[in-house]
C-alpha cells in the first residue's frame, strides 16, 4: 500500500500527505491535514476535483498486441488470455483524484468520497483560461 503523497502542479514536486507538507504554494497545514475531505484542494483552493484511472494506456495496447500475434497459434484463446490479463491490471491500478484548476494529483487515497465522480467537461470549462 502506498502511503498518500500529492503530485503538485504548482511546485511540480511530490508531497507526502502526512506530517508537515512543504509546499511553497499553501503553508497553510490545515488545509494539508484535511485534504481528505475533498472540500478544497490545499494548493489552490478549488473545490472540484475528478476521478482518474492511473491505467498504463501503452502497456495495456502492447499485451492486446501480444495477444493477436499468438492467434494463428493458440486458435484465437490468446485473445481471450490478454483480455483478462488487461482487465486484471486495469482493477489493480489504484485510482488518484485530480484537481480541476491546478492539476494536482492525489495518490494512495484509500477512501474516495463518493462525491469525486470521473472528469467533467462541463466543470473543466469552468477552469478554462479564457484565450
Ligand atoms: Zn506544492
Ligand atoms: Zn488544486
Amino acid at each position: 500500500m502506498i502511503n498518500p503523497y500529492f503530485f503538485c502542479e504548482l511546485c511540480k514536486d511530490k508531497h507526502e500527505l502526512k506530517g508537515k507538507v512543504n509546499c511553497l504554494y499553501n503553508l497553510d497545514q490545515n488545509d494539508w491535514d484535511n485534504f481528505m475531505m475533498f472540500e478544497k484542494c490545499p494548493a489552490c483552493e478549488s473545490s472540484h476535483f475528478y476521478l482518474q484511472k492511473d491505467f498504463n494506456k501503452i502497456l495495456g495496447c502492447g499485451i492486446i498486441i501480444v495477444g493477436i500475434i499468438f492467434v494463428p497459434m493458440t486458435y484465437g484463446l490468446s485473445l481471450a488470455v490478454v483480455a483478462l490479463i488487461d482487465w486484471l491490471l486495469y482493477n489493480q491500478v489504484p485510482d488518484s483524484i485530480v484537481c480541476y484548476k491546478c492539476k494536482g494529483e492525489f495518490f494512495g487515497i484509500k477512501v474516495i468520497p463518493k462525491k469525486i465522480l470521473p472528469f467533467d467537461h462541463h466543470i473543466a470549462e469552468l477552469y478554462e483560461e479564457p484565450s
